[in-house]
């Protein structure tokens, strides 16, 4: 069965006196866990699909199921309260609250789940502003953030429910490149993490490559849909991984950090940061409680010898990792395979 089911879906709006034809006999199935991106030029009819499938609105013709429940059968009490249990939105322009703070942006849809205690909202808002790399910022509001602050906290909001799916209405769109790049590839990183399903509109062609399945439509009408055109041959990833594209700087000083703190550091580095360490760099870590452990991805490659070669280089992912590695060492942990 599938997650999202649309099943000969029209949707008209009366502009005045003109009927508007924004959807045209949309048929699509999403299976569950997916990262799919609606890709068509402005005003394609992308924002009704989204709006469609997160109960916003309903279709004029037409079936929408989600999780096989037909939902023109309910009553807008049903539909706000499967809105809140199952979906999460991220939209172009944020949305969020802005005399409250990120913190309580990301607060405010979990007081609609009532079995949760106020401690236990707490925990989540604090876990997700973690995961979107903003645990400092709980206290700002949204005016006291950047662009790419703002959808993170719109992300951690989205999350925070434990959402079924997640819709993101363009979340790109307002965001600079390198910005919109981060996002996205947090969104994915999420997405094969936690297997939420993600699903988002984009027009942009960059954004389109980064989803595993793509379906297009123009004038309301879907135009194609099936796998990204992006297939990467496995050649090609080794490739890069080698290389080490994709590596930023860590931004840590060295100091006399909780070792629980760093092994905390890492992980949300490799976790968020690296897009997934096994795709950016030919090894990986273990970080077990006391002794962490550098392995090699690939049966030819020397971990211990590739990273020695980058420290060398004073490659400033390496020069950072390493005043990690140095500092858990002080602490007393047991690091194999990192040069000392
Ligand atoms: P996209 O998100 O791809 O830019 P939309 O889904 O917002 O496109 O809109 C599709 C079409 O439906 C457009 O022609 C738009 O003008 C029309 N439309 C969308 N919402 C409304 C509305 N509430 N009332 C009238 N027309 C609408
Ligand atoms: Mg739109």
């Amino acid at each position: 069965m599938s997650l999202v089911q649309i099943e000969n879906v029209h949707k008209e709006y009366m502009l005045g006196e003109q009927l508007v034809h924004a959807l045209r006999n949309i048929t699509l199935s999403i299976d569950d866990g997916v990262f799919l991106a609606i890709a068509g030029p402005s005003g394609s009819g992308k924002s009704t699909i989204l709006n469609l499938i997160g109960c916003i609105d309903t279709p004029s013709q037409g079936k929408i199921l989600i999780n096989g429940r037909d939902v023109s059968g309910q009553t807008p009490d049903q539909l706000a309260d499967m809105r809140a249990r199952t979906i999460g939105f991220i939209f172009q322009t944020f949305n969020l609250f802005p005399v409250l703070s990120a913190k309580e942006n990301v607060e405010y849809p979990l007081l609609q789940i009532k079995e949760l205690s106020a401690a236990e909202r707490r925990e989540r808002v604090n876990k997700y502003l973690g995961i979107v790399g903003l645990s400092k910022y709980g206290g700002h509001r949204p005016n006291q953030l950047s662009g790419g602050q703002r959808q993170r906290v719109a992300i951690a909001r989205a999350l925070a429910t434990h959402p079924k799916i997640v819709l993101a209405d363009e979340p790109t769109a307002n965001l600079d490149h390198a910005t919109g790049d981060g996002i996205l590839q947090l969104m994915k990183e999420i997405n094969r993490e936690s297997k939420t399903t993600f699903i988002f509109s984009t027009h942009d062609n960059r954004v389109m490559t980064m989803a595993d399945r793509l379906v297009r439509v123009e004038d309301g009408v879907m135009t194609s849909s099936g796998l990204a055109e992006k297939a990467t041959p496995a050649a090609v990833v080794r490739e890069k991984i080698l290389q080490n594209q994709q590596i930023k700087s860590l931004g840590v000083e060295s100091g006399s950090v909780p070792a629980m703190a760093i092994r905390g550091q890492v992980n949300r580095y490799l976790f968020l940061e690296n897009n997934n360490v096994y795709m950016a760099t030919p090894w990986h870590i273990n970080t077990e409680a006391g002794n962490w452990v550098v392995s090699s991805c690939f049966d030819d490659v020397d971990a211990t010898a590739f990273i020695h070669e980058h420290l060398n280089a004073r490659d400033a992912f390496y020069v950072d990792f390493h005043k990690l590695i140095t500092t858990a060492r002080q602490q007393g942990i047991n690091v194999e395979g990192w040069p000392t």
